[in-house]
């Protein structure tokens, strides 16, 4: 009996899928997306928020500007 060597079939893994770095973040909802679909934007301290939907827009507004540090933790709501 010789010993049985596996083939590695990692050959076709190596694909790179990482997303390019020009996507923003919802801070909403934390979905990343490219900007120029950004169904809105928000100019706050100098820096530009991308919203996916109107409907974080429409929360973004009513909530204070620290909300947007937080976000990346809250990722229950569903806007999309
Ligand atoms: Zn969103």
């Amino acid at each position: 009996m010789s010993t049985v060597i596996t083939e590695a079939k990692t050959a076709g893994l190596a694909r790179v899928t990482d997303p390019p770095a020009l996507l923003v973040r919802d801070p909403i909802c934390g979905k990343e997306f490219n900007p120029a679909g950004a169904a809105a934007t928000r100019n706050v301290d100098g820096q530009t928020h991308y919203f996916c939907a109107e409907k974080c827009v429409a929360e973004f507004d009513a909530q204070p500007s620290d909300r947007a540090t937080r976000a990346s933790q809250d990722t229950t709501r569903t806007c999309h």
